[in-house]
């Protein structure tokens, strides 16, 4: 992950994370904070440049990447075709986890946490700094 440009619009999601992140390469947590402070490419490509469609919270304040974990319910018809092909053909819902499995690896799934560090550091910090008092 490269240095990080700042999305006021997405400082609302940060009440929604309760993780710390872990050290960049260490295992990934879920903690989301990656999603939230910037969109991946896949992720821009669902059509919001500021809050990821696929960003997924789950209970116990982690976050799935929906692309990975459920990619049939972000995609386009248009996009699903092959892979729904593939399920036609084979037994076992194959197109999809194939689609599973690149996605996955397109983003790193498994490889640890690569958010950098003092990116994610530096937009906390912003968004604290941002953060609106209740009127009243
Ligand atoms: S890659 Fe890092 S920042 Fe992103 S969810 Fe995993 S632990 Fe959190």
């Amino acid at each position: 992950m490269d240095k990080l440009e700042s999305v006021g619009a997405v400082w609302h999601l940060l009440h929604l994370v309760s993780l710390d992140k872990p050290p960049q390469g260490k295992p990934c947590n879920g903690c989301g904070l990656c999603c939230i402070a910037e969109v991946f490419d896949l992720g821009k490509e669902l059509g919001d440049e500021e809050q990821c469609r696929a960003l997924m919270p789950l209970r116990a304040g982690r976050f799935a990447r929906g692309l990975v974990t459920d990619p049939y319910r972000f995609l386009s018809p248009d996009r699903l075709a092959p892979w729904r092909a593939i399920d036609q053909l084979a037994p076992g819902a194959q197109g999809e986890e194939a689609l599973k499995s690149h996605f996955a690896g397109l983003l790193g799934t498994g490889r640890g946490c690569d958010a950098d560090d003092e990116a994610i550091r530096a937009f906390q910090v912003e968004a604290d700094a941002n953060r609106q008092l209740p009127l009243m």
